[in-house]
């Protein structure tokens, strides 16, 4: 399996774009950050999208990856999120008010996006991958996916949450795992609220991860405030001396092979 990060920060700047994952060439996981990311050739080979939750900064590649594949090979991409997230996003983003509505473009028959609801809980078969969606703590409702290849390689990717993720653990055992840190430990009631992770929430759920599963997974950090990077990397490497384990910040192109 290879996870290559395509977006890794809270905010698009150059240099900088909002989250993405590509497992394999063929499966993005969140839209943030994809059609800038990667060549035409390279995003021929998309064929699914995962979306964690409806927010603007994890779905808005899908319009432009959605032109892309509409437009220039009359391509067709399945679309995996809860039914929650996808009424919002074909209801908000793909109603054709404001561009194309690729649920029904080139043709209601063969339409560029086909949208499938995911049940929490419920193992699935998507793109070849065992894919498990687990609820995660953020602001509005959102999940992270456990995502395992067919040769048992896994990650867990717990999208935006905060505190209580922890609550995943006992399904799951990834052999990565890849979160969010949006801002730094001192805006940590705000964080909260938002529902996101500093490095001290961090802490205290791979704390459990260890205490519950024996082990604790690599853990690759995404969703980077990009003005407190430098006080995140800071923060998190304190958390990785700490715990004696492997935390890294991710970064734009970065290449992880399982
Ligand atoms: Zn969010
Ligand atoms: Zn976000």
């Amino acid at each position: 399996m290879v996870i290559r990060v395509l977006g890794a920060h809270l905010s698009e700047l150059r240099g900088a774009r909002l989250t993405s994952l590509l497992i394999d060439s063929a499966l993005v996981v969140d839209a943030g950050g994809v059609t800038s990311a990667l060549s035409l050739s390279e995003q021929k080979k998309i064929k699914t999208v995962l979306l964690t939750h409806h927010h603007f900064d994890h779905t808005r590649d899908l319009v432009t990856l959605a032109a892309n594949t509409g437009y220039y090979w009359q391509g067709q991409l399945a679309v995996h999120a809860p039914r929650y997230t996808l009424d919002i996003v074909t209801k908000y983003l793909l109603d054709g008010t404001m561009y194309m509505n690729f649920l029904e473009y080139p043709s209601k028959e063969k339409p560029t996006l086909i949208c499938e609801a995911i049940e929490p809980y419920t193992r699935k078969t998507i793109a070849g991958y065992d894919v498990l969606a687990l609820p995660a703590k953020h602001s509005v409702p959102a999940v992270g996916y456990q995502i395992t290849s067919a040769d048992g390689k896994s990650i867990f990717y717990t999208g935006d949450t905060t505190l209580g993720i922890s609550d995943c653990w006992q399904h799951i055992s990834p052999q990565l795992l890849i979160t969010e840190v949006a801002g730094p430990n001192e805006y940590g009631d705000w964080l909260k609220k938002a529902g996101h992770l500093c490095a001290r929430f961090l802490k205290e759920e791979l704390t459990q991860f260890r205490q519950l599963k024996g082990y604790l997974p690599r853990v690759i950090v995404i969703h980077i405030g990009n003005v407190f990077e430098q006080k995140i990397k800071e923060e998190v490497a304190q958390v990785a001396q700490k715990l004696e384990a492997d935390i890294s910040l991710g970064y734009e192109d970065m290449k992880v092979i399982l």
